[in-house]
């Protein structure tokens, strides 16, 4: 032990940090974490009827502290001036109460070290994050959300075990985190609900949903299941109730028997909100999803069916990694996701015997993660965050759907065996607390031949996808194709120069030869930079590698020409529909990067539209053809295109198909319709007037489609939204529907009030509407005067930011980027950024990958490579 007295020269303290700085930095959150143990929260809160009136109550604080350096403990609460009444620590009145930057800072001299401590915060609670609307409300606390309405140490790594007491109106109904205990009547209208306590979670997993919420109890996998919601279709209600019990036993029993741990906590609920900023959120013992995502109609298409089914098994998934481990802190907030996708993806295939699964774990997660590391804001799938404030940027398509890419891969490096292994002694091994990404590389190592942490800094750390460049070598007898691996940045890979990386990766290429499609022997992508397929006899005119027909790959696939032009032939004839997608979205990569013209896979993708017979490539395909025609197209060039486009979805509506299908066509004929022709048979289903086989509209397609038919202004549009109007019952539905009618309108001044008032956070708050009301301004039919929505949208993002929920910056940016294809749309954003040097890095990362394709399009559509 060295003594230190500022008098010694060279021996200088440093100040003491400043816990309370604004946010929750990592500096708080570690000081915390090593200062404070056993943490209770005792929530009481009295909630009452009238939206605009405050939820009054008590938080209690009970845990054991022991800090040498005897800083202020710090507790967060966003206001506390406003909100706090009094605070009582260990007994006695704090007299003048300290605020800083939302925390409340408390003398060490007051606690007591190694015994237990109680604060109790008389307060009121802040509504930001409590969702209020008139007949109900749901707290949604992630990331950093629950001091925003309660006192608490607001971090992933402090779990605590919390009570809540809840008074509210009698006829209301609450749910919350723990099991209902005790139900008294109090009079005068009143009545309290008392949960039980819970194992120990983090904040940003407290819950509670208040209001007039309706129940339906029953069981699954040997356990009660209650689910709380709002429909008011009891026939909506009783066609999907079964299913989604079923579909959580299903995952239930799928993970207990994985991981080999029982359900780790008590009660199991969940609660259908309408219109829900997220498609769920695994609060455990209170899982919540977007209503419409279970309740769903019968028009529902099959990509809907697998969606819930998806959602669920995900959120369930959660229970175990996120819930039960939880990352310390948010910047390993991918290591839950991950798991969620991961699992959920193998979940779901018993539910859908007859799918493949394969093409579907494709499908669901490299379009959209290419999406992201094709564009100049690809961010890597472990970002540092200094701050919890900042830790909605994190979210995105990148640890959504890249990252289980990257786990499947990791699964067959390991085995699945041994994967499995590894997670059950993860899981073990943390149960009831924190994890980061490295303390799961150090238990699956051991497991695996290759260095994970070499692994894990190309992969995990590091952002974009390597380039592969098949190169044919054709002699006069024999032929063989080189993969060469590069970086994207152009270095090549194994070479020593600059921070070459190495994207170790397994392909299962296969090849086009004498008119058969022959698998090749599994290529190994590793250190070197050229890896040969072996050498075939050459056959027929008709040859071509297709670089990753197994669907493990992640990589900018770039064909050589032969096999570009041959695919391109070929697609019809490929019996396998993940290489049918597979070879799509390889060329669908060439459009993108100006290497081969649209309308080359326009072609194709109508004729596939009459032909594929795999549902959900069809869906995929037809929001490629969505993409082509309405921002890779000219105008001139889409009418041109139109009767063929359109022909092609009436045709494959005539026929007789399952509904799943018919849904699916029709919504893309509804998107594309331009001619009279086509817009005329839209307005006939919509006016059930005209019918097609197996398609049958449910209220929200209908709805959807009124707004379709508004947008083209189609003679009588008000006629048609106030027909519409008149026909939805459900009030929520009702509210989004008036919501968002002003944003079709066909007078440019009602348009530009719709987005004025989005200025007003209030105005705001339904995330999920204003995401599709952006879309509607944005609207290709409406890209020229939506473009003066373009700046205003970019200056209100870091506002969005700081008062939205955790995807509404990319979703506002994404709904008004989405429609534009012109060089002045792009202008806007250049200029926008190129002003702002400071800007926050991480928004500029969304904005640049929301701005991707719009970039692409106007550099097609004015014939730049
Ligand atoms: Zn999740």
């Amino acid at each position: 032990m060295i003594l230190c007295s500022a008098l010694l020269a060279g021996c200088v303290r440093d100040p003491p940090p400043d816990l309370a700085s604004p946010g929750i930095s990592l500096e708080l959150a570690r000081h915390r974490a090593a200062t404070v143990a056993d943490l209770r929260y005792e929530i009481d809160l009295s909630v009452p009827e009238e939206r605009l009136e405050p939820l009054i109550g008590t938080v209690t604080l009970r845990f054991r502290w022991n800090d040498p350096a005897r800083l202020p403990f710090v507790v967060d609460m966003q206001e506390p001036q406003d909100r706090i009444d009094e605070v009582e620590v260990n007994g006695e009145l704090v007299p003048d109460l300290e605020y800083r930057n939302n925390h409340v800072v408390i003398s060490a001299d007051l606690l007591r070290t190694d015994d237990e401590n109680e604060v109790v915060i008389r307060m009121r609670a802040g509504d930001g994050p409590l969702n209020r609307q008139e007949s109900f409300l749901y707290t949604l606390f992630v990331p950093d959300r629950a001091h925003h309405a309660l006192p608490v140490l607001d971090q992933p790594d402090l779990k605590a075990r919390v009570s809540l007491s809840l008074e509210i109106p009698a006829g209301w109904e609450a749910v919350a985190n723990g099991r209902r205990v005790a139900d008294e009547e109090l009079g005068q209208g009143r009545r309290r609900l008392v949960f039980a306590e819970t194992q120990p979670i983090s904040t940003y997993l407290i819950a509670f949903a208040v209001g007039a919420w309706q129940r339906i109890e029953g069981e699954v996998a040997g356990r009660s299941i209650t689910l709380y919601h709002r429909e008011t279709d009891a026939d909506r209600v009783a066609a999907n109730v079964d299913r989604i019990f079923e579909l959580h036993g299903t995952a239930l029993e799928w993970l207990e028997t994985y991981t080999d741990i029982p359900y780790p906590f008590d009660d199991f609920e969940i609660v259908a909100v309408p219109s829900f900023q997220y498609s769920g959120m695994e609060h455990p013992g209170a899982i919540y999803y977007r209503a419409a995502s279970l309740f769903l109609e019968p028009s529902a298409t099959q990509a809907q069916l697998l969606g819930r089914a998806s959602v669920i098994a995900h959120e369930t998934t959660h229970m175990w990694f996120g819930d039960l481990v939880t990352m310390r802190w948010f910047d390993d907030v991918w290591t839950k996701e991950v798991f969620a996708n991961f699992y959920a993806a193998k979940i779901v295939n018993p539910a859908f015997p007859d799918l493949e699964h394969d093409l579907r774990f494709f499908l669901a997660h490299h379009p959209a993660a290419y999406g992201v590391d094709r564009s100049r804001g690809a961010n890597p799938i472990r970002q540092p965050l200094d701050n919890l404030a900042e830790a909605g940027s994190l979210y995105g398509p990148i640890i959504y759907q890249k990252a289980p890419i990257v786990m499947r891969q990791l699964e067959r490096l390991l085995g699945e065996g041994r994967f499995q292994e590894g997670m059950r002694r993860y899981l073990e091994r943390f149960a009831f607390a924190n994890a980061s990404w490295p303390e799961l590389i150090e238990i699956l190592d051991p497991l695996a031949e290759i260095d994970l942490a070499a692994w894990s800094r190309v992969w995990v750390e590091l952002p974009g996808r390597p380039v592969v460049d098949v190169v044919r070598e054709a002699g006069d007898e024999d032929l063989r194709w080189r993969l060469e691996l590069r970086d994207p940045q152009g270095v090549p890979a194994g070479t020593t120069a600059g921070e070459a990386r190495v994207w170790a990766q397994t392909l299962d290429p296969v090849v086009g030869l004498g008119g058969e499609v022959l698998p090749l022997a599994e290529v190994d992508l590793g250190p070197s930079r050229v890896h040969l397929a072996p050498a075939l006899a050459r056959e027929g005119p008709s040859e071509w590698l297709l670089p990753d027909g197994g669907g493990y790959g992640y990589a900018l696939f770039r064909l050589d020409p032969e096999s570009r032009e041959a695919l391109l032939e070929w697609i019809p004839h490929l019996e396998a529909p993940l290489h049918r997608a597979s070879a799509i979205f390889i060329l669908w990569d060439a459009i993108l990067e100006g290497e081969l013209p649209p309308a080359r896979l326009l072609d194709r993708l109508l004729e596939r539209i009459a032909g594929e017979t795999e549902e959900q490539l069809l869906s995929h395909l037809l929001g490629i053809l969505d993409t082509t025609y309405w921002l890779f197209l000219s105008p001139d060039d889409r009418q041109a295109w139109a009767p063929r486009v359109e022909e092609a979805l009436v045709e494959r509506l005539r026929g007789a198909e399952r509904a799943t299908v018919k849904a699916t066509v029709f919504r893309a004929l509804r998107n594309v319709a331009l001619t009279p022709e086509a817009v005329g048979i839209v307005r006939g289903v919509w006016a059930g007037e005209r019918a097609f086989p197996n398609l049958t509209l449910g209220e929200d397609d209908r709805t959807s489609t009124a707004f379709a038919l508004a947008l083209r202004e189609v003679d009588g549009w008000e006629d048609v939204l106030e027909g519409e109007e008149a026909l939805i019952e459900d009030p929520d539905r009702l509210e989004r529907f008036r919501f968002l009618r002003p944003s079709v309108d066909a007078d440019p001044d009602v348009r530009e009030r719709f987005f004025e008032s989005l200025r007003e956070r209030e105005n705001r708050s339904r995330e999920p509407w204003v995401r599709t009301g952006l879309a509607h301004l944005n609207h290709p039919l409406r890209a020229d005067h939506g473009l003066r929505f373009l700046r205003p949208a970019l200056e209100l993002l870091e506002e969005i930011q700081r008062t939205g929920d955790i995807f509404f910056p990319q979703d506002w940016i994404g709904a008004t980027l989405a429609g534009h294809a012109s060089p002045e749309a792009v202008a806007v954003v250049e200029v926008f950024l190129a002003a702002r040097p400071d800007y926050p890095p991480r928004l500029r990362q969304k904005i640049l990958q929301a701005v991707d394709v719009t970039e692409r399009a106007a550099r097609v559509q004015g014939g730049g490579p």
